[in-house]
């Protein structure tokens, strides 16, 4: 695509960088057959393309952003489903995240919106304040039906109703320390304890590190880390964000020069995308340029991690049969597609794969709370295609997905790491029955 800038706004790194991604598509259109919000809704501009036609014009022009470019761009997943389309090359991530930025500096939201961003920056990256949260939203649910109700309040509406009826105490693995690995040491890793998923469900976290200890793997949870800021970067909060992967890098970091990391283990695939992405997002910091290249680079999701190493055969042939639901940022973001299916099956379970794969169930961080109404219709589609495979469980990777199919499907869903973590000998996976484990037995 031919490009219009001029030499004073390429002087400007992030635009250089846009302007490189937006030279490299070829108007092809291929990338709109699987973005969720076309297929959902059909328009050119709710399109990958028509986004970068839109962004293309704000960032040539140095437009502030309007409500049009600001519409079409929050209606975006950031499922990354058009990067694994792209035949060109195309990075839509990068050329989306600076988008948000772009908006977040020169459009002003309304109220409301403000409001409720605002919010969600302030409790969902910090466990204490969204675990007190969660305890308050009990008091909002008589209102559900009200609110959703009133176009402005659905996002409050959207979000009471993703709220569990109880959540779990904090999990005493979380606290900072070394947890030593059984017989012949395996390893060493640093395993992610990050924001959300440790309060919704800190039982994935304390199984990854039961599992990897009994495979003698050592786990370290390092002092000082927490959200990978992938919540807030989505929102196009950058400073925000960038401060979360700097405090994280630097716990890393401080874990590597005590003793060394062969692997930085992620359990939630959202997480791990933006993880992954460190080194680009501090690749203009040379404080922190090389050090950020590293820890991208031993980022793994704990299925990467798992597949290279030599399991021994489970304790356990479950036999059961499994819906594997293949995160956006598994599938798209990081290209894992084949290790979690391969893990399962090598653990005894029958692997089935529901149509549709490659289309977002609609959670996206923050996005099924700020587009409640594309959001359900993305999870019933996935539901519907998910109980069509005949499964009894559902396993996934992402806790936003857990949260999100849970919320619609009769079947339990759970985190890959649990099913094989019983295949080798753990405990029965909390809220899956054990008729739906019966073949297993
Ligand atoms: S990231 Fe997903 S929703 Fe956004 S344009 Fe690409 S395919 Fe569509
Ligand atoms: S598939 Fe790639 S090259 Fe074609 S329109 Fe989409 S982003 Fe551009």
């Amino acid at each position: 695509m031919q490009t219009n800038f001029s030499l004073a706004q390429l002087a400007d790194p992030h635009v250089a960088e846009s302007e490189k991604i937006l030279r490299k598509c070829v108007h092809c259109g291929f990338c709109t057959a699987t973005c969720p919000t076309y297929v959902t809704l059909g328009n050119e501009l709710d399109s990958p393309r028509g986004r970068i036609y839109l962004i293309k014009d704000m960032l040539e022009n140095s437009r502030p952003a309007d409500k049009e470019i600001v519409t079409h761009i929050d209606r975006c997943l950031s499922c990354l489903a058009c990067m694994t389309t792209c035949p060109s090359g195309v990075n839509y991530m990068h050329l989306v995240d600076h988008a948000r930025a772009h908006i977040e500096q020169t459009y002003k939201r309304p109220l409301f919106d403000r409001l409720i961003r605002a919010t969600l920056a302030f409790v969902l990256p910090h466990p204490s304040r969204f675990r007190a949260a969660l305890k308050l939203a009990g008091f909002g649910r008589p209102f559900i039906g009200l609110f959703d109700k009133l176009p402005g309040l659905k996002p409050v509406a959207a979000m009471l109703k993703l709220v569990p009826s109880a959540s779990p105490p904090a999990s005493p693995m979380r606290k900072p320390g070394t947890h030593a690995g059984q017989g012949t040491k395996r390893g060493r890793v640093a395993i992610l304890t990050g924001c959300a998923q440790s309060v919704l469900d800190p039982a994935i976290n304390d199984t990854t590190i039961s599992l990897l200890t009994r495979l003698g793997v050592e786990v370290v949870v390092p002092e000082g880390e927490g959200c990978c800021g992938a919540l807030v970067h989505h929102m196009g909060r950058e400073d925000q964000a960038l401060a979360s992967a700097r405090r994280n890098i630097d716990a890393w970091t401080r874990a590597i020069d005590q003793g060394g990391l062969d692997a930085i283990i992620i359990t939630a695939s959202g997480c791990g995308t933006t993880i992954k992405d460190y080194g680009f997002m501090l690749r203009l910091d040379p404080a922190y340029t090389q050090k950020a290249a590293r820890v991208s680079s031993l980022a793994k999701d704990i299925t990467e991690y798992l597949a290279a190493l030599d399991l021994p055969e489970p304790v356990r042939k479950p036999g059961t049969v499994v819906a594997y639901h293949s995160a956006c940022s598994m599938q798209h973001g990081q290209k894992i597609t084949r290790q979690p299916k391969e893990l399962l099956a090598k653990a005894g379970f029958v692997v089935r794969e529901p149509r549709e794969g490659h289309l977002c169930c609609g959670s996206a961080g923050t996005y099924n709370i700020l587009q409640p109404e594309i959001s359900a219709k993305l999870r019933d589609r996935k539901v519907k295609n998910i109980e069509a495979t005949g499964a009894e469980i559902v396993a996934t990777g992402n806790i936003g997905c857990i949260t999100q199919i849970a919320s619609a499907a009769k079947l339990p869903v759970v985190h890959t790491i649990k099913l094989l973590d019983w295949a080798y000998g753990g405990p029965k996976p909390e809220g899956v029955s054990e008729r739906r484990l019966a073949a297993a037995e």
